[in-house]
Formats: structure tokens, C-alpha cells, sequence
């Protein structure tokens, strides 16, 4: 159907998945076809807001546009190939995608909420001591169509958009910048869905350099793995602190807020039984988040099989938990939610084809791990 010359396309090329198009992407791509940026709109609108993948049912696009799409694009959603429900209605879905790899998505229900749990990445690379996705290894970074594209899923199975999106699924979103940015464009756009700033959140290990780019192109909720209040226990816990230590993350995270009021970082602290669960450990932390707005989210450690550490037990984690409210810090403890499905943070581990076998080191630290 096209025409040599306007977009180089031809029948026998692999059609375009507008799943990996933002708004601005279509606009320019029926703009660059003779249309106004408000059909390639009217466009989005129908794949994002309607769940539309059938250009013939876009009524109000032209019929020789409907034709050039249908010739050219495509609307590609995800390969779902199991769905777990969790008797607290958590679900949890697994994307195929491809060369045997997999990807996990959880959906957690809540009053008043519908959080999706969204992954960025295919495994992961930063080999945090404690995560289940780290013993696989990296294999690559999603695409934007198979990121959006599990918000585009969910959206359709369950009938309603979610309310909340949080980057905590598999990978490491600011490790793969542009795609998870381009996300969170569909995700906060009004002819999408409609997310506000507050209601996104991007969970980072701390790469410090892109804290900095995303502040420049975006303002969602950013939530940080800390895990440990001083670099020796960090270094080992969330071993990228021996490239972006302490001293520089914290500043990175505050100048994120940009003096905003309405404003905090929240902080993760995966409580580990003998790790980094003592009220030492509690004054630390406060002293390192004085100055910086912030919220402490203890989350209890879910363990999963050769770990080598434990869950704090509750007394701990409720004792730490006072010591920071006393210090005037806020301080919530994460809800486990899921666990029967492997979906609590941290478990999820998809397919992922190995890399590498569990790290030796990783035993060691677990077995360091144990020790009070
Ligand atoms: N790569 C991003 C997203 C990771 S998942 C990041 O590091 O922030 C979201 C949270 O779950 C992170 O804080 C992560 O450190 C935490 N987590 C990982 N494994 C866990 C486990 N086994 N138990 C509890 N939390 C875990």
C-alpha cells in the first residue's frame, strides 16, 4: 500500500506495533502520511482508552487511513500465557516474550486502589544480595510496546484502567531510561490513561545519573531500594552503591524533589533478619535522611528458596518502625500481598533463561546474612 518514498515502508516489511508509539510518535506518523496531528490523536486514543486493535472499528478515522494502517501498523498486546489468581486478589500474569523468556505483571487490589506492578526489563543486571530476579541474570530491556503493553492488558482483562502504576516488577527501570520515560508519557497522558504524578511511581536501585535525567523530563513519585543507612552494609546489599554511593544518591533523590513541599522520596528497606534490622541501624538511617522529605517503606523480606536470609521477625520490624516515627520520620510496613503466587516483591523471577548460576558470593553474603 505505501508509496515509495513517504515512510520507506512496503507490504513486505514488519508492520510498526503502535503499542511503541507514544502520542507524539503517531501523531508524526499520520502527519508524516498527509493527516493532522489529530487523527494520529483519535488514533491513540482508540488503542490506549478504547483498547482497540482493529483499525476497521476506529470509526471516526477515515477509511483510506484505516486502510494505510491496517496495511502498515499493527496493535501487537502481549502473550499472556498464565494468569494466577491469589486468593487475596492479587493476580499475576506471565508475558511470553520470546526466545522462551518471560515476564511477570501483578495486579493488587486494594480499597480505594488498583495497583499494577509493571516490569522494564527481561531479568535484571544489579544483583541486589536479597532479589530473586537478580540470581537470573540480564537478558534485555523491554521494548516500550511490551512495557505500556502490560498496562494495556491488565486494562482489558479487568475492565478498568489501574489507578496506580508502579515500576517494581522485573528489572531496573532507569537502566532502561528511554523506554520506561516513554511509558510514563502514555501513562500520564489524558487521551491514554490519565495518571497523575502521584499515582505513578518508579522504583530505582539508584543510578544516580538518570535520578537526575528523569527529573528533567518527568515529575512522578520515585521510590528508592536504600536497604542499608551506610555504605559498608549497602555495598553488599545493593552492590551498584560502589558506583553511586551514599553521598551522592541521597543529594540526587532530594534536588529530585525539586523543593516541592507536597513532595518525598520514598525509601525501601527490605527488613533482613540479623542484617540491617537493629535499631542502630534505625539511627543511622535517620541521621542520613535528615534534610531530605521522605517516607521509610520497611517491606518484610519475602523469601524464596537458597536466599540465605530471613524475614525480621515483626516485633523488629515494628520496633525499628517506632524509632523512626520517633524521630518525626514517616515510616509504613509494606503489606505482603501475594505470596501464595510467588507475586510479593522480590519472587518475581519469571522464566528468565539463566546466565549465570547462582553466584557464589551471593551464598556467601546469605551466609553472612545470618549472622546477627
Ligand atoms: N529495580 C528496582 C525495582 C525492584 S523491585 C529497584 O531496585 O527499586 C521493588 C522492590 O522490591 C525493591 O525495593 C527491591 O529491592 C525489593 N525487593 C527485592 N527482593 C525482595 C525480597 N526478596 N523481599 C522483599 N523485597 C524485595
Amino acid at each position: 500500500m505505501s508509496a515509495p518514498g513517504d515512510t520507506g515502508r512496503g507490504p513486505a516489511d514488519a508492520p510498526i506495533d503502535l503499542l511503541d508509539l507514544t502520542r507524539a510518535g503517531i501523531e508524526s506518523l499520520v502527519q508524516g502520511w498527509g493527516y493532522k496531528p489529530f487523527h494520529g490523536r483519535n488514533l491513540f486514543k482508540w488503542i490506549h482508552k478504547h483498547g482497540l486493535t482493529d483499525f476497521e472499528a476506529m470509526t471516526d478515522l477515515s477509511k483510506p487511513l484505516r486502510q494505510r494502517l491496517a496495511a502498515t501498523c499493527t496493535v501487537a498486546p502481549p502473550r499472556v500465557v498464565l494468569e494466577q489468581p491469589a486468593p487475596d486478589g492479587t493476580i499475576k500474569w506471565l508475558t511470553e516474550v520470546g526466545d522462551g523468556q518471560r515476564i511477570e505483571t501483578v495486579f493488587i487490589p486494594e480499597t480505594g486502589r488498583r495497583t499494577l506492578c509493571i516490569s522494564s526489563q527481561v531479568g535484571c543486571a544489579l544483583d541486589c544480595a536479597f532479589c530473586a530476579t537478580a540470581r537470573q541474570g540480564f537478558a534485555r530491556n523491554l521494548r516500550l510496546a511490551e512495557i505500556v503493553g502490560q498496562v494495556w492488558y491488565a486494562t482489558r482483562r479487568l475492565g478498568v484502567a489501574p489507578s496506580n502504576v508502579v515500576f517494581m516488577g522485573m528489572g531496573e527501570p532507569l537502566a532502561n531510561f528511554e523506554a520506561v520515560v516513554a511509558t510514563i508519557d502514555i501513562l500520564r497522558d489524558d487521551y491514554a490513561y490519565m495518571l497523575s504524578k502521584y499515582r505513578v511511581t518508579l522504583s530505582t536501585s539508584g543510578i544516580v545519573p538518570n535520578i537526575a535525567r528523569l527529573g528533567i523530563v518527568s515529575d512522578v513519585a520515585l521510590a528508592v531500594s536504600l536497604h542499608a543507612p551506610t555504605n559498608a552494609l549497602r555495598d553488599e546489599l545493593v552492590p551498584i552503591n560502589r558506583k553511586y554511593p551514599l553521598e551522592a544518591l541521597v543529594p540526587a533523590c532530594k534536588a529530585y524533589l525539586r523543593g516541592d513541599r507536597r513532595r518525598r522520596i520514598t525509601w525501601e528497606y527490605v527488613m533482613l533478619d540479623g542484617v540491617n534490622d537493629g535499631l542502630g541501624e534505625a539511627k543511622q538511617l535517620i541521621r542520613l535522611l535528615e534534610g531530605t522529605p521522605s517516607k521509610v517503606n520497611l517491606i518484610p523480606f519475602n523469601p524464596f528458596p537458597g536466599s540465605g536470609f530471613a524475614t525480621s521477625p515483626p516485633e523488629r520490624v515494628e520496633a525499628f518502625r517506632q524509632r523512626l516515627l520517633r524521630s518525626g520520620l514517616v515510616a509504613t510496613t509494606r503489606k505482603t500481598r501475594g505470596e501464595e503466587i510467588a507475586a510479593a516483591c522480590g519472587q518475581l523471577v519469571g522464566l528468565v533463561q539463566r546466565r549465570r548460576p547462582p553466584l557464589a558470593g551471593a551464598a556467601a553474603r546469605g551466609a553472612e546474612g545470618a549472622r546477627p
